[in-house]
C-alpha cells in the first residue's frame, strides 16, 4: 500500500492538521458535543496507554542503563554533564524570554486608564497582604485617584475555583521550606511513587539506586534481576513501537478533542480571546522557536562539529515533538522520545535510558521561557517596574519552577505561582492567561522534549569520545 511508505512524521502530521480542520468545522457547525463524546475519547485512550507505558518503562530502562555501565564512575561523569546541560540551558532558555518581554513589551499595550487600574488594585492587594511594594511608587496614594481607589476597594475580587486550586497546589508545595523539593525526590514507597505521574522523579532515583546496587553485587547473583529488567524494557518499547503504529488517528483524535474543547461551539469567541492576549503569546512563541530552532542547533554544531545535520535532527524527532504538541506533556511523550533518540539519532541505549528520563522531568527549557516572559508581562500590564534584583530572582526560581514542574499539562503554569511570588506579585493573576494558557502548553513542551533528545545527543557524543 502507498500509505505504509509515507513516513510516520508526515502521517502524524496529516493527523494534527485534519484534527485542528476538524475542531474548527466542529465549532463552525455546532459539532462540539459530537467531538467530545465520540472523538475525543480516543485521544484520552492514547494518552492512556503512554502514561501506562511510561512510568515502568523510565524504572526498567535506567535500571538496565545503570546496570549496564561498567562502574559507577561512569554514572558520574554522566550525570554531571546532563545536570551541568540541563542548568546551562535552562538559564539561556529564561533570559531569552526575560529580553524577548521587555523587548516586545506585552503589558504595555494596555490603554493606560487600565493599567492605572490594574496598578491600583496590585497596591490594594499588596496592602491587604503584607507585600512590600520594590519600585516604591504608590499610585493609590495620589488624591487625583482617590476615587478610582475607592470604586476599586468596593469591588469584591472573586478568584475562580480553577485557579485557586492551582495557587493551593503550589502554596502546598512551597510550606514545606526550602529543601523541601530535595525531600520530594526520595521516595519512601516505590509502589506510590509508580501510581502517580507527577512522581516521576522518585522513581528515578529508585531506579538509579537500585541499578547501582545491582553493579555492586556479585555479577552471577545480578545477573538474573538484570536479565529480568532488560528483557522487561524490550517488552515495554514494543509496547509503544504497537502503540505508535496507530499514533496518526490517535493523534488526530487528541488535537480534535482538545482544540474543539478550546473552542466550544463558538469560534469568534475564542478568537477574540487570542487577540487579546495575542502579543503576550506571540513572545512566548517566538521565544520557543529561538530555542528551538537556533540556540539547539547552535550547541549542538559546537559540540558534534560538521557532523551535526540540522535537518536530520528535526526529521529524526518529529514523532516525538508531534507527540509533545498534541499531549501537553513530556512524560507521556517519553516512550517515544526514547525511541527517536535511540533508532533515528543512533544515540547509545545506556546514554538515552539515564539522560532522557532525567530531562523529561527536570530539563523544561520552554516552561522556564514561557514563566519568563508570563512574570514580566502580569508585571508590565500591572504598571510595575521589576528592578535587577528582581530580574535576578525570577532567573533563578524560574529555573527551579520549571525543574519542580511536573512533566504534564498545565504544570508549569502551577509553578508560575511560585515566581510572581517570589518577586511580591499576585499569584491570583494567573486566571488572565488561563485561558489561552493550553496552547502554549502545547507549544512549550515541544521545546521541553526537543532539549531532552540535544542534550541526550551532547552527552553521548562525549561518551563515546570518552571511550574511543
Ligand atoms: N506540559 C509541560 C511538559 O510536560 C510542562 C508545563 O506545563 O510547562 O513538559
Amino acid at each position: 500500500m502507498v500509505l505504509s511508505r509515507i513516513p510516520l512524521h508526515w502521517k502524524i502530521i496529516a493527523g494534527l492538521v485534519l484534527g485542528v480542520v476538524w475542531s474548527m468545522f466542529s465549532a463552525s457547525y455546532g459539532l462540539a458535543e459530537f467531538t467530545a463524546n465520540w472523538i475525543n475519547p480516543f485521544g484520552v485512550i492514547f494518552i492512556r496507554l503512554l502514561k501506562l507505558i511510561a512510568i515502568p518503562l523510565v524504572l526498567f530502562s535506567i535500571v538496565t542503563g545503570v546496570a549496564s555501565l561498567s562502574d559507577a564512575r561512569k554514572l558520574g561523569r554522566m550525570g554531571g554533564r546532563t545536570i551541568g546541560m540541563y542548568l546551562l540551558t535552562t538559564a539561556v532558555a529564561v533570559s531569552i524570554g526575560l529580553l524577548l518581554a521587555n523587548l516586545f513589551k506585552p503589558g504595555e499595550r494596555l490603554p493606560d486608564s487600565e493599567r492605572l487600574k490594574n496598578r491600583i488594585q496590585y497596591e490594594l492587594w499588596a496592602q491587604n497582604t503584607g507585600v512590600n511594594i520594590q519600585d516604591g511608587e504608590c499610585l493609590s496614594c495620589a488624591p487625583e485617584n482617590a476615587a478610582l481607589v475607592q470604586a476599586l476597594q468596593a469591588e469584591q475580587t472573586e478568584t475562580d475555583a480553577a485557579v485557586s486550586a492551582k495557587i493551593e497546589a503550589a502554596q502546598k508545595l512551597k510550606e514545606g521550606g526550602p529543601l523541601q523539593m530535595l525531600v520530594d525526590f526520595v521516595p519512601e514507597n516505590i509502589i506510590g511513587a509508580m501510581g502517580n505521574m507527577s512522581q516521576m522523579l522518585q522513581v528515578i532515583v529508585f531506579a538509579l539506586l537500585f541499578g547501582l546496587a545491582l553493579i555492586s553485587i556479585p555479577p552471577a547473583t545480578a545477573k538474573p534481576a538484570i536479565d529480568f529488567f532488560a528483557s522487561a524494557n524490550e517488552a515495554f518499547l514494543k509496547l509503544v513501537e504497537m502503540v505508535m503504529r496507530r499514533a496518526p488517528l490517535f493523534i488526530f483524535a487528541l488535537t480534535a478533542g482538545v482544540f474543539s474543547q478550546m473552542a466550544g461551539d463558538d469560534l469568534g469567541a475564542l478568537l477574540e480571546l487570542f487577540m487579546g492576549l495575542g502579543v503576550y503569546m506571540s513572545t512566548v512563541v517566538v521565544g520557543l522557536i529561538v530555542v528551538l530552532a537556533g540556540i539547539y542547533p547552535l550547541i549542538l554544531r559546537g559540540v558534534l562539529g560538521r557532523s551535526f545535520s540540522y535537518k536530520k535532527f528535526f526529521a529524526d524527532l518529529a514523532p516525538a515533538q508531534f507527540l509533545a504538541f498534541s499531549s501537553s506533556s513530556s512524560a507521556a511523550t517519553l516512550p517515544v522520545t526514547l525511541e527517536c533518540v535511540t533508532d533515528n539519532m543512533k544515540v547509545s541505549r545506556s546514554v538515552a535510558d539515564f539522560v532522557l528520563p532525567i530531562g523529561a522531568t527536570m530539563n523544561m527549557n520552554g516552561t522556564s521561557l514561557y514563566q519568563a516572559v508570563a512574570t514580566v508581562f502580569l508585571a508590565q500590564m500591572h504598571g510595575i517596574d521589576l528592578n535587577a534584583g528582581q530580574y535576578a530572582l525570577i532567573t533563578v526560581t524560574a529555573t527551579l519552577a520549571s525543574v519542580g514542574s511536573a512533566a504534564i499539562p498545565s504544570a508549569g503554569l502551577v509553578m508560575l505561582v511560585m515566581v510572581l511570588s517570589s518577586i511580591g506579585l499576585n499569584p491570583a493573576w494567573i486566571a488572565i492567561l488561563f485561558p489561552v494558557d493550553r496552547i502554549l502548553d502545547m507549544s512549550r513542551t515541544v521545546v521541553n522534549v526537543t532539549g531532552d533528545a540535544a542534550v541526550a545527543q551532547m552527552v553521548d557524543h562525549w561518551e563515546k569520545e570518552a571511550e574511543s
